[in-house]
């Protein structure tokens, strides 16, 4: 899990919250049951996108990155069952995949990417993701979310094996362009919000930095 910055609300919300909340708001008084495409406005295809593009097309909770066939559900922070004005609110939004979406179900009060930076909360050991014993948000969170779950260990171990192989590859490298280029694209690329997994992949990082096997700070430019 990483710290996500909320983007901008989609137009189709501005314009749009008051009438949808009103039309569920008229079923509750009315005691009559709201269609599923009246329930469901929050699934236009301009907020998952603007969700997708926030998100870097990853699991707000977990990492993984979506596939070209399944693009994520759209997750109530706030549960929605909790009351009409979580259903649509933008500030509510995000996307996660199904297991984490359903782990969570309704409940509340988790590490939430948007206001807490998970890396404050969380410690990191190879592929484990681990709460910091003096929060209790966060161990109710990797509890919740089951954020160690086998799948997830297995393919944030072959994260850190691609990390590692170029790790080799930059201390192989005989050409100091090419060393440089390779530990560029270790520490910097693989490492940012986009990348799957980054939370792992800045742990490793640093943890080499630390242990003096990777230099710290670039080379100068000659
Ligand atoms: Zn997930």
């Amino acid at each position: 899990m990483i710290k996500i910055q909320k983007g901008d609300e989609p137009q189709v919300i501005t314009d749009n919250i008051a009438e949808w909340e009103g039309i569920l708001r008229g079923h509750e008084a009315a005691g009559t049951n709201p269609s599923d495409t009246q329930l469901n406005r929050y699934r236009h295809d301009d907020i998952k996108a603007a969700l997708l593009a926030e998100t870097h097309r990853k699991c707000a909770y977990c990492e993984s990155r979506f596939g070209h066939v399944y693009y994520g559900d759209i997750e109530h922070v706030t549960p929605k069952k909790l009351g009409i004005e979580h259903r649509f609110r933008w500030e509510n939004l995000t996307i996660a995949c199904r297991i984490c979406n359903t782990n969570k179900g309704i409940k509340e009060n988790l590490v939430d990417p948007y206001i807490h930076d998970p890396e404050d909360l969380f410690y990191i050991q190879g592929p484990t993701i681990l709460p910091l014993p003096d929060s209790s948000i966060a161990r109710f969170t990797e509890m919740t979310i089951d954020l160690n779950r086998s799948e997830l260990l297995e393919r944030r171990n072959e994260k850190l094996r691609k990390l590692h192989d170029l790790l080799t590859l930059a201390n192989e490298a005989s050409d100091p362009d090419l060393k440089e280029a390779l530990y560029e694209q270790l520490k910097s690329r693989e490492t940012a919000d986009e990348m799957e997994y980054a939370a792992i992949a800045r742990a490793y990082v640093s943890s080499l930095v630390a242990q003096g096997l990777i230099p710290a700070a670039s080379a100068p430019a000659a």
